[in-house]
């Protein structure tokens, strides 16, 4: 069988949570991929948003290469009246705009402490603006505009960042002292994309060549990778079709990639197909054409890299040297392989016990705990009574308590009963009701649209 449709694999999906794949523009807006027609219209979100002051919205290109920039007329309006200039010497002199260059390792405190900003004042406004923005995703090169009053010390007014092409967020000081944050979203218009293109010498490069954004390429890849085992399956004349995305400004530019919307890998005349989709609970996921979550409710190897050692079931056990039952799989790996929560639940304990060493038990629905054993070490803030999402670092591999070597035993327990974790197949998390109505209605309107052009063309969807 071509494709290692092989539920274990499918699992893992939920290590990449949709935020991860490509440049997605982040906007407080809901998702545009959520619903075709109805998609936010983004002009409407830019007119909602606060408007940008005007003597720092978007920066020339020659403006923005000067590191630093003296006072404008556009910062402080000129005096309209004809003042004498004694009387403008009396004036303080008006707020001045810097613009800070993103160094590695820079961090946003950090520049505005070089820039003279005092620090409880730099941290007030640094955690308004993480509302629009985690200053931790500053990128080397990015450039960040600030407004500081002039005085005996220079007072922070406003900070201004471009996150994204076209998305611009900014904190500005009001009259009491507080902080506001606000947003602003460049007009823009959306088109669909369709990319197809034949595989001969790589995937990647195939999609890359068909204008798929390289970013947008690896993460698809690494989607279809849990699904597809592309050293076996891909062979030369395989295809794909990639349908995504794309913003442009009203003068046609290309300002940002979207989201890709759906994708086909066709291998030997099988046809892969998966479409991303945002339920009504909000909630982002990857489902197969009949609304399936590839996300299956628990993953069978709650770690990457990994291979089963031993199996569930009668053994010779290793160290004790008689028979008896295996009540978990073995998974080898090196000590510190980050071990996974294998569905949503909440931590019943995280501690030593005998002969498991440092283990983790998880409570999970429907009366199912799962527990791993012989860890190195806890993930950060893993205790009793902490929710976890599947996915989430719950610990490292080790060979704690009674283990001949580096590895994880892992034991799903319906009940009170030890089950084999391989056979374990929950049923697939299914579309039901309202959202797979709505799935199904967003599948026929991205059918309808994506019929009409062919590969490399895109087509302005409605509402911007
Ligand atoms: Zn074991």
């Amino acid at each position: 069988m071509r494709l290692r449709l092989a539920l274990t694999t499918l699992a893992l999906i939920a290590l990449y949570p949709a935020a991860r794949f490509g440049p997605a523009l982040v906007t407080s807006s809901p998702p545009a991929t959520a619903d075709v027609p109805a998609m936010p219209p983004v002009a409407a979100a830019a007119e909602a948003a606060i408007p940008a002051s005007p003597q720092l919205t978007a920066p020339a290109p020659a403006e923005l290469a000067q590191t630093e920039l003296a006072q404008t007329p556009a910062m402080e309006p000129a005096p309209t009246d004809t003042a004498a200039p004694e009387a403008l010497q009396e004036e303080p002199p008006g707020p001045q705009e810097r613009i800070l260059v993103v160094t590695r390792g820079d961090t946003l405190a950090g520049l505005l402490d070089d820039a003279g900003v005092d620090s409880a004042e730099a941290h007030a406004a640094i955690d308004r603006l993480s509302r629009q923005f985690r200053p931790n995703l500053l990128r080397p090169g990015q450039e960040i505009a600030i407004r500081l009053a002039q005085g005996d010390e220079p007072a922070l007014i406003e900070i201004e960042i471009e996150p994204e092409p076209g998305r611009t967020v900014r904190v500005v000081r009001q009259a009491d002292g507080d902080w506001a944050d606000s947003e602003t979203i460049a007009p823009r218009s959306r088109y669909l994309v369709r990319a197809e293109g034949t595989v001969d010498g790589g995937l990647f490069p195939a999609m890359t060549r068909s204008g798929v954004p390289a970013g947008m390429a690896l993460s698809l890849i690494r989607i279809l990778g849990h699904q597809v085992d592309f050293q076996r399956d891909l062979q030369p004349g395989d295809s794909f079709s990639i349908l995504f995305d794309r913003f442009r400004t009203n003068e046609g530019d290309i300002l940002a990639h979207g989201e890709i919307l759906k994708a086909s890998l066709t291998m030997s005349g099988r046809t892969l197909e998966i479409w991303r989709h945002k339920n009504r609970a909000g909630d982002l996921g990857w489902y197969d054409s009949l609304g399936q979550s590839l996300r299956r409710s628990f993953m069978r190897t709650p770690l990457d890299g990994a291979r089963v050692s031993s199996g569930f079931g009668p053994r010779r056990h290793p160290i004790l040297g008689f028979n008896r039952m295996h009540q978990g799989i073995d998974f080898a790996a090196p000590t510190g392989t980050p071990i996974y929560a294998a569905a949503d639940g909440v931590v019943i304990s995280a501690k030593r016990e005998r002969g498991y060493g440092l283990i983790v038990r998880i409570r999970h629905a429907n009366g199912v705990e799962t527990r791993y054993a012989h860890m190195s070490r806890f993930g950060r803030n893993i205790a009793g009574g902490r929710r976890v999402r599947q996915g989430a670092v719950i610990g490292a591999v080790g060979s704690t308590g009674m283990s001949t070597g580096p590895h994880l035993h892992y034991e799903i327990v319906v009940r009170g009963r030890a089950v084999n974790p391989a056979r374990h197949v929950q049923p697939p998390v299914r579309l039901a009701g309202h959202d797979l109505r709505d799935f199904r209605a967003r599948q026929a309107r991205i059918a309808r649209i994506a019929d009409g052009f062919g590969s490399g063309d895109e087509v302005a969807l409605a509402g911007n």
